[in-house]
């Protein structure tokens, strides 16, 4: 019998982020704005062999849908490996990745071949200087030639978009044409309030209501999408047959049918995005692992954890396994640890 992991609202956790690296090549002034950041100590950072075991774990519990994020994903070295060891299982359904595509050109096929499903890439703009302001760098041609490369190879390709009023609003049309020429299904995402430096106000956020207003005088009548899915955005569908998404989290969240969970890159378990409290799984991972394997680090002092980006960050011990505990005493404590979640059996 499944055992599927539910959180106090009673929703299935079905879909994990999976963050495998905190590091990023652009600033997105809406994500890392400023310059310059602490990044997590490499000893910190989760061994492929560590996530591997933890995504076996969630998958008892219910997982079946992984989405490999970061930070940048792609600056993770060897990620075609974990992709590949990630393929092989017949658990995950669904492995997805979201990427920001200034290394896509040179890692496309690599990652198609490991075993990727399905590939979303960010693009806010196709104006070089708006993307140099945007995100302090000038790498608009590396992540169009991304496009190129990786859109023959996954079918379904899907290109994000955070509108921030004032600074890419007037790109709507533009950027859905430009996926139209790639077969690929644009979403906008609302400007979400992510806290730190990035000076979010309503007044910056476009809501979905308005860009349906934009489009439909652009394009006429727009129909919804009818369907169940757990997706965060609602599709939408122009006279012409071609459709896009919208993700609503500001004006309109959908947390009543949200089902991910995200791991961060050094373990930390949230179960929203918007969780200030994770829980660590590294550390009974890494203690537990001593009795039954080496998965490294195990007898390492534990750092102190480096005020990251400018958000702060909370963990609890997860139920720290005991020394010489194997790994699996130290999930059964880490999830007996976490309060607001409970197992049920369907
Ligand atoms: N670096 C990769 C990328 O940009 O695609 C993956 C990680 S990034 C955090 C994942 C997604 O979060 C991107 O599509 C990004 O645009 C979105 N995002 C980040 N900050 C946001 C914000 N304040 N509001 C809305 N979306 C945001
Ligand atoms: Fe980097 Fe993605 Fe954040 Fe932009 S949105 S700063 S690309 S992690």
């Amino acid at each position: 019998m499944t055992v599927v992991l539910k959180d106090s609202l009673d929703r299935p956790l079905r879909n994990l982020r999976l963050s495998v690296t905190d590091r990023c090549n652009l600033r997105c002034s809406y994500c890392m704005p400023e310059p310059e950041y602490v990044w997590l100590p490499r000893e910190d950072i989760l061994h492929f062999e560590e996530i591997e075991t933890l995504v076996d774990v969630f998958t008892t519990l219910g997982v079946d849908k992984v989405r490999l994020t970061g930070g940048e994903p792609l600056l993770r070295r060897n990620l075609p490996d974990l992709i590949q060891r990630l393929a092989a299982r017949p658990a995950i359904r669904d492995l997805a990745m979201t990427t920001n595509g200034v290394l896509l050109a040179a890692n496309a096929q690599a990652i198609r071949d490991a075993g990727l499903h399905r590939l979303t890439v960010s693009l806010d703009t196709l104006r070089p200087q708006r993307f140099r302001d945007l995100t302090r760098y000038d790498e608009l041609n590396r992540v169009l030639e991304g496009i190129d490369a990786a859109a023959p190879l996954f079918s379904g390709l899907k290109i994000d978009t955070v509108v921030i009023r004032g600074v890419n609003d007037d790109e709507l049309i533009e950027l859905l044409e430009f996926g139209r020429r790639y077969g690929a299904e644009v979403r906008f995402i609302e400007y979400m309030d992510v806290g730190g430096a990035t000076h979010w106000s309503m007044s910056r956020v476009l809501p979905r209501r308005e860009m349906l207003t934009r489009l439909e005088e652009h394009y006429g009548p727009i129909t919804p999408v009818v369907e169940q899915s757990s997706a965060p955005a609602d599709r939408y569908r122009l006279s012409d047959g071609m459709t896009f998404g919208i993700i609503s989290s500001t004006t309109e969240p959908f947390c009543d049918s949200c089902d991910r969970s995200r791991l961060t890159a050094d373990g930390l378990w949230y179960l929203c995005l918007y969780a200030s409290h994770g829980t660590d799984l590294r550390r009974p991972l890494r203690s537990g692992a001593s009795a039954d394997r080496d998965v490294g680090g195990t007898q390492r002092p534990r750092r102190r954890r480096t005020p990251r980006r400018t958000r702060s960050r909370t963990a609890d011990s997860g139920g720290a396994a005991e020394e010489g505990s194997t790994p699996r005493d130290a999930y059964e404590g880490w999830l007996d640890s976490v309060s607001s979640v409970h197992r049920t059996r369907p």
